[in-house]
């Protein structure tokens, strides 16, 4: 059984949620929307676990567009 991509996974979150809140709506907050040409706040998006980092992907509040954001893990 294969698990979808775009689903946030138990340990991602919990390490989403490690992150102070204001820090997290910083985050969220302060997003590259290549279509907007700056700072967008990311909506309906999941978090991914990689290596070093969590991954966010969804989409552009402004345009609708897909934006995603590494935030580096300490
Ligand atoms: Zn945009």
């Amino acid at each position: 059984m294969s698990r979808p991509e775009n689903v946030t996974s138990f340990k991602a979150l919990q390490q989403w949620k490690a992150i102070p809140q204001q820090y997290r709506d910083k985050l969220v907050r302060n997003v590259f929307c290549g279509n907007c040409g700056g700072a967008v706040e990311i909506i309906d998006y999941s978090i991914k676990e990689e290596k070093y980092a969590l991954l966010l992907t969804g989409k552009c509040r402004t345009c609708g567009r897909p934006v995603a954001r590494v935030v580096e893990n300490e």
